[in-house]
């Protein structure tokens, strides 16, 4: 058996400042190492568990930030940025994927860094007039591929918000309570990589009678927000894409992993523009 591992840093426990979001950050170091030693437990409980395989895609920021040379010899991981499906490639091919430190969609209350992709440029992302968390997107991207998401680590708002609504199947592991977005209360290290442990151990004894996809309707309305008019309007010369208002871009998309590659181009629109600007 094969698995996947998507992880990402934001509903990692004790991650709160933007301090230790990205290279360079006086607390990234220590972000690095929550992310590595969360990463290895649910890799370690997996290989015990009859997994002879994991594939760990780095997904957050640069997407290189988990330390290589701690890894055991049956990991290999995903790293570099920029990738086509983001937070998902590598996936295709295994039979079960897990989610880690994932964070809550653009507008939740209480959630620390409540965002989809960048939170620099984008407002909010929709499919099918869905606003989309990054679980929604990657869990519907893996369901095109006949992936399914058996586990989902992170925050507890994500959890109870669109995993219980979308993917009720999926084990649920908090690793914290957010205080606001800035905020969040999470057990002790010790605590949170045990319950990182017992969520995969319940994962498997239900694997895979449990699991079911999360597929959408197709073609998917893709619906991209923006924080400047100006990343709208640059986004909007995509052939196929109509311009909502001044803020937003629409496209039609054949497939999840067209509207993933989409929603990737037009980001990357908005960040060069917001580049030639600063
Ligand atoms: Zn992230």
């Amino acid at each position: 058996m094969n698995a996947f591992i998507s992880v990402d840093m934001e509903g990692l426990p004790h991650i709160v400042s933007g301090e230790h979001l990205s290279l360079g950050k006086r607390l990234y170091d220590e972000a690095r190492s929550i992310m590595t030693e969360c990463t290895l437990a649910m890799a370690d409980e997996l290989h015990k568990g009859g997994v002879n395989r994991v594939i760990v895609a780095d997904s957050h920021g640069p997407k290189v930030n988990l330390i290589p040379e701690k890894m055991p010899g049956y990991v290999s991981i995903v790293r570099g940025n920029p990738r086509s499906i983001s937070m998902v490639a590598g996936a295709k091919g295994s039979d079960v994927a897990l989610f880690l430190g994932y964070h809550a969609k653009p507008g939740t209350p209480n959630s620390t860094f409540d965002h989809t992709i960048d939170s620099a440029v984008l407002r909010t992302v929709k499919l099918n007039g869905e606003e989309a968390s990054e679980f929604y997107i990657n869990a519907a991207t893996l369901g095109e591929q006949g992936v399914p998401v058996a586990l989902v680590a992170g925050d507890k708002t994500l959890l109870e918000d669109d995993v219980s609504r979308f993917a009720p199947w999926a084990v649920g592991v908090p690793l914290k309570d957010s205080l606001g977005r800035y905020a969040a209360i999470s057990p002790s290290m010790e605590e949170c990589l045990k319950n990182i442990r017992s969520g995969v151990q319940k994962m498997l004894a239900d694997f895979p009678k449990k699991n079911n996809l999360l597929k959408l309707k197709t073609p998917i309305e893709l619906e991209v927000h923006f924080e400047n008019t100006a990343y709208a309007e640059m986004a909007s010369h995509l052939p196929g894409s109509e311009k909502i208002g001044g803020w937003g871009v629409r496209y039609k998309a054949k497939s999840m992993e067209e509207a993933y590659r989409v929603t990737q181009l037009l980001t990357f629109v908005a960040e060069g523009v917001r580049s030639s600007i600063m």
